[in-house]
C-alpha cells in the first residue's frame, strides 16, 4: 500500500497550471484580460508556432512599479482585491493572482514594464523555477513574453490539437476578447505577419462590424432589456441567417466571456417555430448584472458563472429573443421557467429593427437555398444565369449516365417502380417487400459517394460575374487555411481584399446561386475539431452533396424516381445519407399480411 504524501511545490504548482492553462490560448486570454484590467487604450498580440514557440502581448497599461514586479509571479498575487468580500462586486477580469504565477511554472517568462510614475521600468525573466531582475528603458506600459510553454510537462503538450486547431483557438479568444471591449485598439500578428488589425470604435455594434462584416451585421437585429438589477442587449439571428452550428452564440457576463450551459436551449426555444431542425441561430448576449448576484468564483478559468437566480435570467434571455423576433415566435414554456421572484421585465426601451413579418418578406426563399426549380424537365437547370457559359452539368446528368449499369444488373427486372408518394418518397417493389425511399437522402448520398470516389475529376463551371463574399475574420482566415480543399473540388477562389474573397468558378455540380451559403455552411463544419486533410475534403463533399440534391418538395419527375429507386436498390452504396440517416424503409411481404390477418 502506497501511504499518503504532500507533493513537492513545484509538482503542486504545476498541476494547479494545468487548470488554468489549458493550451496556448488560455495564456493569450489571461494576458489580454490583465492588459484590459491594467487600462491600456491598445493591445497586441504576437505568436508563433501556434503558441508554442512564443506568446508576445504588448499593452499601453498603467504598467507595474519595480517593486511590485517580483510579486507577479508569486501565486495569490494580486493588486485587485485585498478581501475575500472584494470577490462579490469584482469588475476586473482577474482577482485570484493565479495566471502568472501558473504561465511561470510552465514556461520561460518574460515580463517588461514601466510604470507611467516611474524613471526607470523593470525586466522580470523566469525560467526553470530561476527568476532574473533588471532595468528596462522602454516606454510605459507591459509587454508579456511566453517562450517554450508546457516545456516541462510534456504530457499535456502531447494532448494539444493540431497546430491550427490551436491557432483557431487563439484566433477565436483574441477576437471573443475584442469584441466586448470596442474601445481598445487590438492587433494579431502570426509568424511575424500582421493578420488583424481592430482600431477602436464607439460602439459594439461597429465591433461587431469589423470582427464580422457588414453582411453579418445586417443578418441581425439588435435589442435591449433592461430591469432594475440586470440589463440585457445584444444581437440575434434575423429568421433567414441560421448556421449549421452552435459556434456564434457568444454570451458575456459583465463583459466576461462565459460557456452558459442552457444559452443553446434557451435559443432553440425562442426560434423552435422558425428555425428547422439542426440549424442554430447567431446570438451575442451582453448581460450586465450587479455582482453581487453573481459568483465567477466556481470554474479555474473562470469561464463559467453561478447566477443567483439563474430561472429569472433565464428568462430575461428568452424574452429578449421573444422581444427581437416578434411576438409571433415568442413561446416560453411556462412550467420551465417559472420566476422565483415575480419580477416584471416589460419596458418598452427596446431598440428594435423591423418585424419577423417583414424579414420573411424580405427574403421570399427563407426556408433554405434550392439549387433546382420545378419543372417537366426533373432535374435542374433554371435558375442559373442566362448568358452564363454552358449550362452546368448537374447531378440529373450524372444519374442518366449510369443508369445503364443498371439495365445490366441481372436481377434488375425484379424491380416495379411504383410511384411517388408525397413528392418526397419513391415506392418501389423488390422480390418480396415494398421499399420507401426518402428521394434527397438518396439522392445525397449517391452523389456524396461519387465526390469521395478516388478518381473522381470535377467539372468547373466559370462564373460570369466574379462573386465577391465578405467573410467574418474567422472565417476568412480558416478558409484560406484551408483552400486547397475547394480547390480539389474545381473552385476557383482567391483573396480578394482585407476579409473578403472571390469566387469565380465552382463546381458544376453546384448552383451560383447558392455559393454564399455554401462556403458558410462549409467553414462551419471546419471548426469542429478535425484534424485529417481527408475530414476537410469530406466535409465540402457532404455539403455539396447536400447543396446539389433534390430537395423534399421539389417536382420529382417518375424518370429521376426510377433511377433514384433502382440505384438505391442495387446494393452499392450505404443505406444511409452521408448525415448518417437512414434513406430506406422496407416492409416485407409476409408482414403485410400479418397487418391483413391474411392465411
Ligand atoms: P490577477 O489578474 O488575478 O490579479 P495575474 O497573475 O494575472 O493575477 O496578475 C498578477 C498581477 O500582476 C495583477 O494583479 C497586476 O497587478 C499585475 N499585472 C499583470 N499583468 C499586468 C499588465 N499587463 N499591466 C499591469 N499590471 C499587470
Ligand atoms: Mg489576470
Amino acid at each position: 500500500m502506497n501511504r499518503i504524501k504532500i507533493l513537492p511545490e513545484s509538482v503542486k504548482n504545476k498541476i494547479a497550471a494545468g487548470e488554468v492553462v489549458e493550451g496556448p490560448f488560455s495564456v493569450v486570454k489571461e494576458l489580454m484580460e490583465n492588459s484590459i484590467d491594467a487600462g491600456a487604450s491598445e493591445i497586441d498580440v504576437e505568436v508563433s508556432d501556434s503558441g508554442l514557440k512564443k506568446i508576445l502581448i504588448k499593452d499601453n497599461g498603467k504598467g507595474i512599479y519595480r517593486d511590485d514586479i517580483p510579486l507577479t509571479i508569486l501565486k495569490h498575487a494580486t493588486s485587485k482585491i485585498s478581501d475575500i468580500t472584494d470577490i462579490e462586486h469584482i469588475s476586473s477580469y482577474g482577482f485570484r493572482g493565479e495566471a502568472l504565477s501558473s504561465i511561470a511554472s510552465i514556461s520561460k517568462l518574460t515580463i517588461m514594464s514601466k510604470s507611467a510614475d516611474e524613471e526607470t521600468g523593470s525586466r522580470l525573466v523566469s525560467y526553470n523555477e530561476k527568476t532574473e531582475i533588471s532595468d528596462y528603458a522602454g516606454a510605459p506600459g507591459s509587454t508579456l513574453i511566453v517562450e517554450n510553454l508546457f516545456y516541462n510537462i510534456p504530457a499535456r503538450k502531447k494532448f494539444l490539437k493540431s497546430r491550427g486547431t490551436e491557432l483557431r483557438k487563439i484566433r477565436e479568444i483574441f477576437l471573443k476578447t475584442a469584441l466586448v471591449t470596442p474601445h481598445i485598439s487590438f492587433s494579431m500578428t502570426v509568424e511575424g505577419k500582421r493578420q488583424t488589425t481592430l482600431m477602436k470604435t464607439g460602439s459594439a455594434e461597429k465591433r461587431v462590424e469589423q470582427i464580422y462584416g457588414r453582411d453579418i451585421l445586417d443578418n441581425l437585429y439588435y435589442g435591449s432589456l433592461e430591469d432594475i438589477k440586470v440589463r440585457i442587449s445584444g444581437f440575434m439571428s434575423k429568421p433567414d441567417f441560421l448556421k449549421s452550428t452552435r459556434s456564434m452564440q457568444i454570451m458575456y457576463v459583465n463583459n466576461r466571456l462565459i460557456e452558459y450551459k442552457y444559452l443553446g436551449f434557451l435559443l432553440s426555444q425562442a426560434y423552435d417555430a422558425i428555425a428547422p431542425k439542426r440549424s442554430h441561430p447567431a446570438a451575442i448576449l451582453f448581460i450586465d448584472i450587479d455582482p453581487e448576484l453573481t459568483d465567477v468564483n466556481i470554474h479555474p478559468a473562470k469561464k463559467e458563472l453561478k447566477f443567483f437566480d439563474q430561472n429569472y435570467i433565464n428568462s430575461m434571455i428568452l424574452n429578449l429573443s421573444g422581444k427581437i423576433l416578434g411576438a409571433q415566435v415568442h413561446k416560453i414554456k411556462p412550467s420551465l421557467f417559472k420566476t422565483g421572484k415575480e419580477r416584471t421585465t416589460e419596458k418598452p426601451d427596446m431598440e428594435f429593427q423591423g418585424s419577423l413579418h417583414e424579414a420573411f418578406q424580405d427574403h421570399p426563399s427563407a426556408a433554405g437555398y434550392s439549387p433546382y426549380t420545378a419543372g417537366d424537365k426533373g432535374f435542374h437547370t433554371a435558375g442559373h444565369p442566362s448568358g452564363s457559359a454552358i449550362p452546368p452539368e448537374t447531378a440529373a446528368s450524372f444519374i442518366r449516365e449510369t443508369a445503364h449499369i443498371y439495365n445490366s444488373i441481372q436481377n434488375i427486372n425484379d424491380i416495379r417502380f411504383l410511384g411517388v408518394a408525397f413528392n418526397t418518397y419513391i415506392l418501389a417493389e423488390q422480390m418480396e417487400a415494398i421499399s420507401i425511399i426518402d428521394f434527397h437522402a438518396a439522392h445525397e448520398r449517391f452523389i456524396y459517394d461519387s465526390l469521395i470516389a478516388k478518381d473522381a475529376e470535377f467539372e468547373s463551371q466559370s462564373l460570369l460575374f466574379p462573386l465577391v463574399i465578405e467573410l467574418s475574420i474567422e472565417d476568412y482566415q480558416i478558409l484560406l487555411e484551408k483552400l486547397d480543399n475547394f480547390l480539389y473540388y474545381a473552385f476557383d477562389i482567391d483573396i480578394f481584399s482585407d476579409h473578403s474573397i472571390v469566387v469565380r468558378a465552382i463546381p458544376a455540380l453546384l448552383n451560383e446561386s447558392g455559393i454564399k451559403d455554401f462556403i458558410s455552411d462549409v467553414v462551419e463544419s471546419f471548426k469542429a475539431e478535425k484534424n485529417h486533410i481527408s475530414d476537410y475534403r469530406k466535409s465540402i463533399a457532404e455539403k455539396m452533396a447536400c447543396h446539389a440534391a433534390k430537395r423534399a418538395g421539389d417536382n420529382i419527375s417518375d424518370e429521376d424516381a426510377r433511377i433514384i429507386a433502382f440505384k438505391a436498390l442495387s446494393g452499392d452504396h450505404d443505406f444511409r445519407c452521408p448525415h448518417g440517416r437512414p434513406y430506406i424503409h422496407r416492409i416485407e411481404k409476409k408482414d403485410l399480411e400479418k397487418i391483413f390477418k391474411r392465411p
